[in-house]
């Protein structure tokens, strides 16, 4: 390891994009390689059979994972990073912490995916289960005199963008010692830092904007405490869940960029609300960043930015369906967070799964639209509504 890079780690001032440009630089002790080789191997050489290695089989560790391991948990301020092989597994992971008849809290408005997990793993023993309303004091009210072991917080929640204080939420916890994990999928380390808020776990969808490339489905766990961290490193070896060496080396390329993109994707994404709000084909834009929205105090507290994500509900006489098929830039996709722009129906799409009353009190119409904001030049996102907007009518 270089000088530069030693005094680089020192420094308690590191800022996010220095983080990402410098991980690993300076590591490769065969030939300065400055993009550290992937290293593919399964298994490792002992000098002797005493003395294990530091790397002996790579389900365990692995060069390339504990790299981004590293620039992950860097990022977030842990003491501990694992990488696992999708978001979901990240989210499996942490219920290895809970036991039959301990309770973990999850919003009722979380990710599709966890809500299906979480209620699988209930409804088979693994743990007790509620969805409560992370917005709502009395809900939080009841359920934390119930004194769970684990509180997941979803924040901002999707398509709504709803917005948990995750400050509140931690200082209920603390009175009952519950651990709170944080998905942090939706804003990244660069807007948002779960651990300074006093979170104990911090997860990702390394699918999305970290890696932000849409070619790697990938997660990770941030741990504050190292010998928590410790515990989900064995779990993750244990269950074999860890990373694929290939979709570090991936993800870490990816993450190289990842504030310039974001940051980006955040500033065409305002313009696209901006010019939506004042339109009277649109009913109610949902973004974090408008006064008007619910959350938009605890947001510019808790958060560095408002995102580049936003939903908008559009006005009855507004056929949807022309509307996103007429698009050109826009593809008609689930998921988000990668360089391009995407837009999705949730009832027909994300949602569909759950029954329309269902759907109908949880806030979501079927007039409502979710953009996830990418790459392209903000001008020609904005012609590209304006022409598909004039067509579905
Ligand atoms: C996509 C997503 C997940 C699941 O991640 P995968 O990598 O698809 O397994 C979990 N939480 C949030 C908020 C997500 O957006």
């Amino acid at each position: 390891m270089s000088e530069d890079k030693e005094l680089v780690e020192q420094s308690s001032l590191v800022q996010p994009e220095t983080v990402c440009a410098t991980a690993s630089v300076g590591e490769d002790n065969n030939h300065g390689a400055i993009s550290l080789p992937i290293y593919m191997a399964v298994n490792y050489a002992w000098d002797n059979p005493r003395e294990k290695p530091l790397h002996d089989y790579s389900r365990r560790t692995n060069p390339s994972r504990d790299a981004l391991e590293r620039m992950l948990a860097e990022l977030e301020g842990a003491a501990k990073g694992v990488v696992v092989s999708s978001g979901m597994a990240a989210l499996n992971l942490v219920l290895n912490l809970v036991k039959p008849g301990d309770l973990v809290v999850a919003p009722h408005d979380c990710y599709g995916g966890t809500h299906r997990l979480y209620t699988a793993r209930h409804k088979q023993g693994h743990c007790d289960m509620v969805f409560v309303d992370q917005t709502d004091p009395a809900a939080l009210d009841a359920v934390f005199a119930r004194s769970p072991k684990m509180v997941i917080i979803e924040t901002p929640s999707n398509p709504l963008l709803r917005v948990t204080d995750i400050a509140d939420i931690v200082s209920r916890a603390r009175k009952c010692g519950a651990l709170v994990v944080a998905d942090n999928t939706f804003l990244s380390p660069i807007l948002q830092q779960p651990l300074n808020l006093g979170c104990d776990i911090v997860i990702h969808s390394t699918t999305k904007y970290i890696n932000g490339h849409s070619d790697v489905v990938g997660g990770a766990v941030l741990v504050r405490d190292a010998e928590l961290g410790e515990e989900l490193q064995w779990w993750a070896n244990c269950t074999g869940v860890t990373g694929a060496a290939f979709d570090a080396f991936l993800t870490m390329r990816g993450a190289r960029s990842l504030s310039a993109r974001l940051l980006q994707q955040q500033s065409s994404a305002g313009a696209l609300v901006e010019r939506l709000a004042s339109d009277n084909r649109v009913k109610q834009i949902f973004y974090p960043g408008l006064t008007s929205h619910k959350g938009h105090d605890i947001a510019k507290r808790q958060q560095k930015g408002f995102g580049a994500l936003f939903s908008a509900e559009f006005a009855d006489d507004v056929d949807v369906y022309e509307l996103l098929e007429n698009l050109k830039i826009f593809t008609i996709a689930e998921s988000l967070g990668g360089f391009e722009s995407l837009v999705c129906l949730p009832a027909s799409m994300t949602h569909a799964g759950m029954a329309p009353e269902a759907r109908k009190t949880a806030g979501l119409g079927d007039n409502l639209v979710r953009f996830a904001i990418g790459l392209e030049h903000v001008d020609d996102l904005l012609e590209d509504i304006s022409q598909a907007l004039e067509k579905a009518v």
